[in-house]
């Protein structure tokens, strides 16, 4: 759907998939006035289609919205949105585990002008497409840079919503990364390079001894949701979850000390995703001798279990379409 000032968000439709037209001077091309969203559509064994906590995804693309200067949209009807188009969908979408249908949300500037201001127009697209298994022969630990000289976001910027430009300054990092044989990078803050923020597009837990840490939410990482998901189970499984600062440091000598039991990173693409080597300014880190420990397995098993409707919906975190 399209935004004007006269009419509100309007014009909603459901359209093959094709080419967008755009002016050379649209706004969002020269000042990346841009968010998006990502979801995913699990197909359960009965013919269900299942969505996990879309209201969570609608929320953040409206915060990441207000931190643009973009319109909100309204929750009903984006979630309505999603689900119709999802419903368009619904024999494209695989089945058999670690499948799905990914939707895109996202929102962009339209106004063809030069000057730095607030674009006037905006258009809605969501756009989707079917993934195979993110994982095809079990669960594979990843191995981390941790980024000496980079910075992704700062605290006032932009790292706390789902902005274009975030992914676009992260970029560099993650190709030299890729040089040396890394997978992904692991950001730390932009101020002190000391802290550990999010990795690529995970966020990030440690178990030390009997804690389970991930960074708090300080204002320039995204608010994962399968991060806040991991901190409902583990909390509700009795686990001495905490959200604190946790440094570099702190990571490197729980390892020293024989302490540092597992890492994972949570996002939707991957759900979990084990971390067995971390590099930090040259020292080499194995955790858990390179496997996926047991609490990482457990988070993936209940979480993608829910999904597919294989576990009880406990939480009240499906939406079936
Ligand atoms: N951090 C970043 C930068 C991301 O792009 C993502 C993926 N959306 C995440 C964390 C994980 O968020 P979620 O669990 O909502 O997918």
């Amino acid at each position: 759907c399209d935004y004007s000032p006269d009419k509100g968000w309007h014009n909603a439709r459901i359209v093959p998939y094709q080419n967008l037209s755009i002016d050379p001077s649209t706004m969002t091309l020269h000042y990346a006035q841009s968010i998006f969203e990502g979801l995913k559509a699990y197909k359960t064994k009965d013919g269900h289609v299942n969505l996990f906590r879309p209201r969570e995804n609608i929320k953040r693309l409206n915060a990441s919205c207000r931190r643009l200067c973009i319109p909100t949209v309204d929750e009903e009807f984006a979630l309505t949105a999603i689900k119709k188009l999802v419903d368009v969908d619904r024999d494209w979408i695989p089945e058999g585990d670690g499948t799905s249908l990914y939707i895109r949300p996202f929102i962009f500037a339209t106004e063809p002008h030069i000057g730095v201001r607030p674009s006037t127009t905006y258009s809605f697209v969501i756009i989707t497409g079917p993934v195979g298994a993110y994982y095809k022969e079990g669960i594979n630990p990843v191995k981390i840079y941790v980024e000496p000289n980079y910075v992704r976001a700062v605290r006032g910027g932009l790292g706390e919503i789902k902005a274009s430009a975030n992914y676009a300054a992260s970029l560099k990092a993650q190709v030299e990364a890729n040089e040396k044989g890394y997978t992904q990078v692991l950001w730390l803050d932009g101020v002190e390079k000391k802290y550990i923020e999010e990795v690529g597009t995970m966020n990030v837990f440690f178990i030390i001894g009997d804690e389970i840490v991930t960074p708090e939410l300080s204002g320039s990482i995204l608010p994962g949701i399968t991060r806040k998901s991991c901190i409902e189970l583990l909390r509700h499984w009795g686990y001495n979850m905490n959200e604190r600062r946790i440094s570099i440091q702190e990571v490197y000598e729980a390892h020293e000390k024989g302490l540092l039991k597992e890492v994972f990173g949570t996002g939707t693409a991957a759900v979990i995703s084990p971390v067995g080597e971390l590099c930090w300014n040259g020292n080499v880190i194995t955790i858990n001798n390179g496997k996926t420990g047991p609490i990482s397995q457990r988070l993936y098993d209940t979480l993608t279990g829910i999904q597919y409707g294989k576990l009880p919906d406990e939480f009240g975190w499906i939406e079936k379409v």
